[in-house]
């Protein structure tokens, strides 16, 4: 039996992670932070088989004692604020949990047990003002945020503990990956909430921001398996992980209000207040290397994807309604 400590294990990919794992017959460790009112509402229905244990990416020994008390064979960090507009108002924080935190859990690895095999959540927010389409391992970054700074350093301590200790460690640079269970702030969830919201009466508008950006998205339930193959290789490497597809914020807008019968013109205002500072474009992936080594491919598509979003938003606030 194999032991997993995932870092940010009750949010969107560490819940669907734990799932994977705990049905893969692992052993299932996540931490909380001790200063922090976690919630756990994703990780609900299988909190009794994963177990929680205190471990806070600011604080090194945290971190130590977090390894040495489940002695695990592997570590996925999927932990960290992931809101990009956030990380401009809080550029210092972002660093010490994304940039400082990863290095922190390395250094803990490296001083209690260097044969732990290790995943770091990279992010297609690293190519930013992308230098090339579409974004493959070797295209050169140009992150646009503190987010993407920060996971940049993060992503090259990762490979910096790999070449200098010879330690198991990969980064997994994930295109956008979506799912019900995604926080209500991101452009998908935020669009499926208001199309169940609107569809039910319960909301008139949809303030937007930039409807001309272009993400590749894919489930994010096909992305965590891909975490966990690329810990089951014989040499740890570097992977793109996307669908290959890309298509604008205006595209998601239509589909989702579409799928519920409404016009989204009748209902979508633009609001400066939610256009950033700086902006990413255009992401699209190319993810061949995955596709060929490690026999990975994305199953739901995009369309089918928001359907399930607003199919899901729309059930529960009839769920609500009819419980309340
Ligand atoms: P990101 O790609 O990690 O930043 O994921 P998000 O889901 O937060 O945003 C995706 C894109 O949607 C970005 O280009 C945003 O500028 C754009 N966007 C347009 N309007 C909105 C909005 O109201 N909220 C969010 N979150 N994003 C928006």
């Amino acid at each position: 039996m194999k032991t997993a400590l995932i870092t940010g294990v009750a949010g969107q990919d560490g819940s669907y992670l734990a799932e994977l794992l705990l049905k893969k017959d692992y052993e299932v460790y996540g931490t909380v932070r001790r200063s922090s009112t976690s919630n756990l509402e994703r990780i609900k229905h299988i909190q009794d088989d994963i177990k929680l244990i205190h471990g806070d990416l600011l604080d090194q020994n945290s971190l130590i004692e977090a390894i040495e008390g489940s002695r695990p064979d592997e570590i996925y960090n999927l932990a960290g604020q992931s809101f990009v507009p956030a990380t401009w108002d809080k550029p210092v924080l972002t660093g010490e949990f994304t940039a400082l935190g990863a290095t922190r859990l390395l250094e803990a690895i490296r001083l209690v047990n260097r044969n732990i095999r290790f995943y770091q959540a990279s992010t297609s927010e690293m190519f930013g003002k992308v230098a090339e389409v579409p974004q493959n391992e070797q295209t050169r970054f140009y992150p646009r945020s503190p987010y993407g700074v920060a996971k940049l350093y993060a992503h090259w301590i990762t490979v910096n503990y790999r070449e200098s200790y010879d330690m198991y460690c990969c980064s997994g640079i994930l295109f956008n990956h979506e799912s019900p269970r995604r926080g209500l702030e991101f452009v998908t969830r935020k669009v499926s909430d208001a199309v169940a919201r609107i569809k039910l009466g319960l909301s008139k508008e949809l303030k937007m921001g930039n409807l001309d950006a272009k993400r590749d998205w894919g489930f994010a339930g096909d992305y965590v398996e891909v975490m966990w193959l690329m810990l089951q290789q014989n040499e740890p490497e570097d992977f793109v992980i996307s669908t290959g597809e890309t298509h604008s914020i205006e595209e998601l807008v239509e589909i989702a209000f579409t799928h519920a019968g409404l016009d989204w013109k009748d209902y979508v205002v633009i609001d400066p207040k939610f256009v950033r500072p700086a902006e990413v474009d255009l992401l699209m992936g190319d993810s061949s290397k995955a596709r060929e080594m490690l026999k990975w491919q994305p199953k739901v598509e995009f369309e089918e994807l928001i359907r399930i979003m607003v199919d899901s938003d729309i059930k529960r606030y009839d769920t609500q309604e009819h419980s309340s």
